[in-house]
């Protein structure tokens, strides 16, 4: 049983099939899936998903799928807990982390936008696959596709960390490095695109795709008991998942599963040296302008991003905002995370956390009310500008006299410390 009714385009509203398509042919605006929320209402209660496995799926009906769920069924049900330590350094009240560093089966909320674009794909007949990435999109495409026996091309820059590239080749695909930033692999995509018969998870089944990032905020809603936070911080790339977490809000909201008085604000982060949605936000205006990316969020780095527009008006109209931060206040943010709450995540993580910290300190969110962070990938695959900062581990000989010298030194350095 589907609940899918079909596309519908995001400016003029013309209606189309559920098919493969990705632009409205009329006015070339992007179109999104609709669904029949009236039938959802009947079946979607919070009992129905609360006695349902603890995946991505047990929010079924509000994906765009025709059948049953075929790929990442382990995938999503993420953590996500109230942080005590980092709270109280950034100081604030109630604050919560949702942490897509631990997916499965890749280590980022990557794993939800392919679970759901490969079980349509396969519904649409498809047996190839292919994405243009910044590198966590990669890896997840490679390892599902590989688990679902489908072919696949995927295409990155070609200057990618290395734990994202060998995260993609451990599974076998075709891997092409491109000489070019993201915006230059995604316009090479698109002709690829019209040319092979292949499902491109972020071109043409995009509308498919990124239904999937609701499910992150899905389950930001029901883990806080079923109601929505004050504040979200959300990294952008293309710009998709804070339109995304934005639906979900209102779906829920449609749906009676949360109060629909109740409201919150979304916070675009993105770093310094590639944030033009930000830019766009602080101008209030509704022309994103591209840049030449820059920084070590590499996969927060899309200088021409898709969904710019509609991020861009997501965090203005929620009454949120934006905020960019520089790589040195992301790798501080990284190590912050790390040492307050025990998460390692990647860059773009401390791209929201160092977001977090700058809207805090610059009182444009209050002390005292919820905020959600968004924590999205794992710090594993990018060790490259954290491998010169952390310092060394203490080296010492095989023996409890080495051990014990190294000991007093060590309590020799803290005392001398002003504490
Ligand atoms: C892709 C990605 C994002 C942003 O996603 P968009 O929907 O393109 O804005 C955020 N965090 C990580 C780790 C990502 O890989
Ligand atoms: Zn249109």
């Amino acid at each position: 049983m589907s609940y899918m009714l079909g596309l519908k385009c995001r400016e003029c509203g013309r209606l189309y099939p559920k098919e493969v398509i990705f632009v409205c042919e009329y006015c070339f605006g992007g179109v999104e899936v609709d669904y029949d929320y009236d039938a959802i209402r009947r079946v979607l209660t919070k009992d129905a998903v609360a006695s349902r496995p603890k995946s991505l799926w047990r929010y079924r009906e509000l994906l765009p799928i025709e059948g049953e769920p075929a790929v990442g069924l382990l995938s999503g049900f993420t953590p996500f807990f109230r942080s005590e330590r980092l709270a109280q350094r950034l100081g604030v009240e109630e604050l919560y982390l949702k942490d897509d560093s631990v997916s499965h089966p890749t280590l980022s909320f990557k794993d939800r936008v392919v679970s759901v674009a490969l079980t349509r794909a396969k519904e649409f007949g498809f047996d190839t696959v292919a994405c243009a990435s910044t590198g966590n999109l990669a890896n997840s495409v490679a390892a599902l596709s590989a688990r679902a026996g489908l072919q696949r091309y995927i295409f990155i820059p070609s200057d990618l960390e290395m734990g994202k590239v060998v995260g993609s080749l451990i599974y076998r695909p075709t891997l092409v490095a491109v000489e070019g930033t993201y915006d230059d692999v995604n316009r090479l995509c698109a002709e690829i695109g019209s040319k092979y018969p292949w499902a491109f998870v972020n071109i043409n089944i995009r509308p498919y795709y990124a239904e999937g990032s609701k499910t992150y905020g899905f389950e930001v809603l029901e883990q806080m008991g079923w109601r929505a936070p004050q504040h979200i911080i959300v990294p952008c790339a293309g710009g998709s998942l804070i339109t995304k977490i934005n639906k979900a809000i209102k779906e829920f909201k449609l749906l009676g599963l949360i109060d629909p008085a109740s409201s919150t604000k979304l916070y675009a982060a993105q770093a310094d040296g590639c944030a033009p949605i930000v830019k766009a936000i602080k101008e209030r205006s509704d022309i994103v302008r591209p840049v030449k990316p820059q920084t070590i969020a590499k996969s927060l780095a899309i200088g021409n991003p898709a969904d710019g527009y509609y991020a861009t008006r997501t965090a203005l109209d929620s009454g949120g905002f934006g905020e960019s931060v520089s790589d040195e206040e992301i790798i501080e943010a990284m190590r912050l995370l790390a040492e307050t709450e025990g998460v390692f995540t990647e860059t773009a993580g401390g791209v929201t956390v160092a977001v977090a910290r700058k809207l805090i300190e610059q009182g444009v969110i209050p002390r005292d009310e919820s905020i959600v962070v968004c924590i999205t990938g794992n710090g594993l695959k990018t060790q490259e500008p954290l491998v010169s900062r952390l310092g060394q581990p203490v080296r010492i000989k095989p023996n409890l006299a080495s051990f014990e010298s190294t000991l007093a030194e060590q309590l020799a350095g803290l005392s001398t410390k002003t504490r």
